[in-house]
């Protein structure tokens, strides 16, 4: 068998916060492997909104999901953290040593000194459209996520849904200037929106001006022209059918969380997040920390700036399980000598 990989740091999770928990543990001279069970880093910010804009994020004024990304592994590089994606984290043991003996589903393994838990909604599944037969065109016509928002450029697009990221997409498709789709569909079963008040407000505007054709119906069938899928049959609130003419569903029922394994690591929980405490960011295993959106304290924020300060004060609290002679002192990365030597800045 392959030998395990012994690491001071294990990161289960590659979201923004866990990216970010590489950068802090560098700064503490503490070098991670990270985990994903997707294929590519970034977590709900690339999955999820990869095109759209954060506006909260210090000094930041404004970047897109995938653009915030892209700076994190720009930001992080200096402390060549080794990556492990498209592999989900199955089991965390104590073993013998007191070091935690990690195994993912493709069969690495880990024997770690500290392990980050930066899960976010653990592995999050959309809500599937329950239609019988229609999962055949997932990926070439159905979409659950936005890729790539220029692929539905001149096409028939229909995003189904009445809450935040369903109206999002309606818009932005709406509104872009480059590679718009040739007409904008929003179905939902009632003509009744679940958003923020200024998506609303624009929502109406767009539907006032035609950008965007609000259909209100429940999809009960679809019909196909050869291999392709060509229309939805959608049952009116009156009860009477119809239907509905595309190129692309694009289908926003929202997210279930499943937080998977990470409920069988023998860490307390409390409504499916891991209990921290909010000095530490440790859980109730030692040497098992929890940051970003699984973790829960009282006064939890799901903001990616929270979980930034989360990963810095685990990051500190993580030194002497590495090395119990030294102290984790503050330093400024502006002034400190040894910080620079860490980010090859000298
Ligand atoms: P995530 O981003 O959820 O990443 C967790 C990662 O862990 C995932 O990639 C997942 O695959 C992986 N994972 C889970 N379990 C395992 C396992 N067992 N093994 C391996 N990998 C695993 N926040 C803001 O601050 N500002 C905003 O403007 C903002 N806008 C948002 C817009 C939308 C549409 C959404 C959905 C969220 C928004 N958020 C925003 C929230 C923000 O995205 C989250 O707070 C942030 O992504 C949390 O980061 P994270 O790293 O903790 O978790």
């Amino acid at each position: 068998a392959v030998p395990p990989i012994e690491t001071d740091a294990l990161i289960v999770g590659a979201g923004p916060v866990g990216l970010f928990q590489v950068f802090e543990l560098g700064l503490q001279d503490i070098r991670a492997h990270v985990v994903d069970s997707l294929p590519h880093v970034g977590g709900q910010c690339t999955e999820l909104y990869a095109d759209k804009p954060i506006y909260d994020i210090p000094g930041v004024p404004v970047c897109t999901g995938r653009e915030l990304v892209e700076r994190l592994q720009q930001q992080i590089a200096p402390f060549g953290a080794s990556l492990h994606l498209g592999q989900e984290v199955r089991s965390l043991e104590r073993a013998a040593d007191g070091r935690f003996d990690v195994a993912t589903s493709t069969g690495t393994r880990f024997l770690a000194r500290t392990v980050f838990v930066a899960g976010g909604v653990g592995s999050f599944q959309p809500k599937a459209l329950r239609l019988p037969g229609i999962e055949r065109f997932a990926d070439t016509q159905l979409f659950y996520r936005v890729a790539n928002a220029a692929a539905f450029a001149g096409r028939q697009v229909v995003v189904a849904g009445g809450g935040d990221s369903a109206l999002d997409w309606a818009i932005h498709f709406a509104t872009t200037e480059a590679a718009r789709p040739a007409r904008v569909t929003l179905l939902h079963r009632r003509d009744e929106f679940r958003a923020l008040p200024a998506t609303l407000r624009r929502l109406a505007e767009l539907r006032d001006a035609g950008a965007v054709e609000v259909v209100i119906g429940q999809p009960t069938g679809f019909e196909t022209d050869g291999e392709r899928l060509a229309r939805l049959v959608l049952m009116r609130p009156d009860g009477s059918s119809t239907t509905l003419a595309l190129d692309d569903l694009l289908v926003f029922h929202g997210l279930s969380p499943k937080l998977g394994p990470i409920a069988e690591w023998g860490l307390e929980l409390d409504h499916k997040l891991v209990t921290v405490n909010p000095a530490t960011f440790e859980t109730s295993t030692p040497g098992v920390f929890a940051v970003g959106d699984i973790c829960h304290y009282p006064g939890k924020r799901k903001l990616i700036l929270c979980g930034f300060h989360e990963a810095t004060l685990a990051a500190f609290a993580a030194v002497p399980y590495v090395d119990p002679e030294r102290r984790a002192l503050l330093q400024y990365t502006t002034s400190s000598p040894q910080l620079h030597r860490l980010l090859g800045v000298e």
